[in-house]
């Protein structure tokens, strides 16, 4: 059993100034990576220019990564911090842009090679990330993954190098902004990686601490989310900021559970719906966790999961996740497809402890 989460976490108020210098010490000029507009809205890209402004260290902007962000868009970012001479790289936003800034920090510090080396299995260093997320939901600021999309395979993948962010400046304001389908799509995916992680073959009872505590803090948040989607408006409205702190919180814990474990079927079936269909990542994954929790065979687990998350049944989760995430309809032939996909995935089946055939995959269709 082993136990590693080098990543130096910061959860608080105004965390990116109380930490400038931590953040300014990972280098001399940085290059920051951020979506196209949220980070401007939120407030956290300012955080951050101010941040390095006052620690006197320069920094360049690459504010072009879109949702599930692809190869092209990493290497042109990669290009961009090569040319400026960058030697440190900030993630600022949801899992796409912290995703694509450790691909970049990769790309940068790696000039002779091309992108093929991203999904290649040879040891290399990137240079030094950090990571201010503002969406609840993939972890990224504390795993060592980047989820990338590959045109050229009409899917996507993890890169096969584990690029841990140094630093994570975490700050639940920042959340505040993320409108009601974000909060809750993001919610969910946070949901499957502590499902996941629990119920996978890596899992034992060192790092199942921290899907048990997600799973705790989820049963804390349940209803909050429900009144998101019942009040149909604008999460601030709705929320404390309690229960800000409290989602930012779970989506951490999460993503240290999946740092140890990985993910299994769910995020398997996911990647060919978000390319195909666009659906968004956390809605994708979650749609699977009925089917997932219904084909798991060590049943007493089941249960132990179902009541940490305050559920009497497995048709009282599914009922809860119908209405919180609404139906996704599955054309036949995207998803005999995408059933093919995952049982040639070696890296998502061995995560899942138990043999599953096509005709047990089917079911996890609703
Ligand atoms: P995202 O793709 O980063 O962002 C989704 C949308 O939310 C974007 O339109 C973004 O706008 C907006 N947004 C972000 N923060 C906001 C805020 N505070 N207020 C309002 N809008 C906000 O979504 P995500 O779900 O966080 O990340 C998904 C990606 O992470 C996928 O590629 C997935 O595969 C990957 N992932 C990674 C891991 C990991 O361990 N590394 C785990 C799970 C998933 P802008 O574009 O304008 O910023
Ligand atoms: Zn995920």
């Amino acid at each position: 059993m082993q136990i590693y989460m080098p990543t130096n976490i910061y959860s608080e108020r105004n965390c990116v100034r109380n930490h400038k210098r931590e953040l300014a010490s990972l280098g001399k000029k940085a290059l920051l990576v951020t979506g196209k507009h949220s980070s401007r809205r939120n407030g956290s890209l300012e955080d951050v220019e101010t941040a390095l402004q006052e620690e006197k260290v320069p920094f360049v902007l690459f504010d072009g990564i879109e949702e599930n962000p692809s190869v092209e868009t990493v290497m042109r970012a990669a290009e961009l911090g090569r040319e400026e001479q960058v030697d440190f790289v900030v993630g600022i936003g949801g899992g796409s842009p912290m995703d694509a800034a450790k691909a970049i920090a990769l790309m940068i510090a790696n000039p002779q090679e091309d992108e093929r080396i991203l999904f290649a299995p040879k040891e290399l260093q990137a240079l030094p990330t950090a990571a201010v997320p503002t969406t609840a939901g993939t972890g990224s600021e504390v795993t060592p993954y980047a989820i990338l999309t590959l045109h050229s395979h009409k899917t996507k993948q993890s890169i096969s190098h584990k690029i841990y962010p140094r630093l994570a400046l975490i700050d639940s304001r920042y959340l505040k902004t993320a409108d009601q389908e974000t909060l809750i799509n993001t919610a969910v995916d946070a949901l499957s990686h502590v499902l996941e992680s629990y119920l996978n073959t890596n899992a034992n009872s060192y790092n199942r601490m921290y899907s048990e505590k997600g799973l705790s803090l989820f049963a804390e948040l349940r209803e909050e989310l429900m009144m998101c989607r019942r009040q149909n408006g604008n999460p601030a409205a709705v929320l404390s900021d309690q229960a800000f702190e409290r989602l930012m919180q779970f989506a951490v814990t999460a993503g240290m559970a999946i740092t140890h474990t990985g993910t299994s079927i769910p995020h398997g079936l996911s990647y060919p719906l978000t390319y195909e269909m666009q659906v968004p990542h956390g809605k994708a994954a979650g749609i699977f966790l009925p089917g997932f929790l219904a084909s798991y065979q060590r049943k007493e687990e089941v249960l132990s999961v179902l009541k940490r998350m305050g559920f009497a049944s497995l048709e009282a989760f599914t009922a809860y996740l119908d209405e919180l995430l609404g139906k996704v309809e599955i054309p036949e032939g995207l998803w005999i497809e995408d059933v093919k996909a995952v049982l040639s995935n070696q890296a998502k089946l061995k995560n899942y402890p138990f043999e599953i055939g096509r005709e047990a995959l089917y079911a996890f269709r609703r």
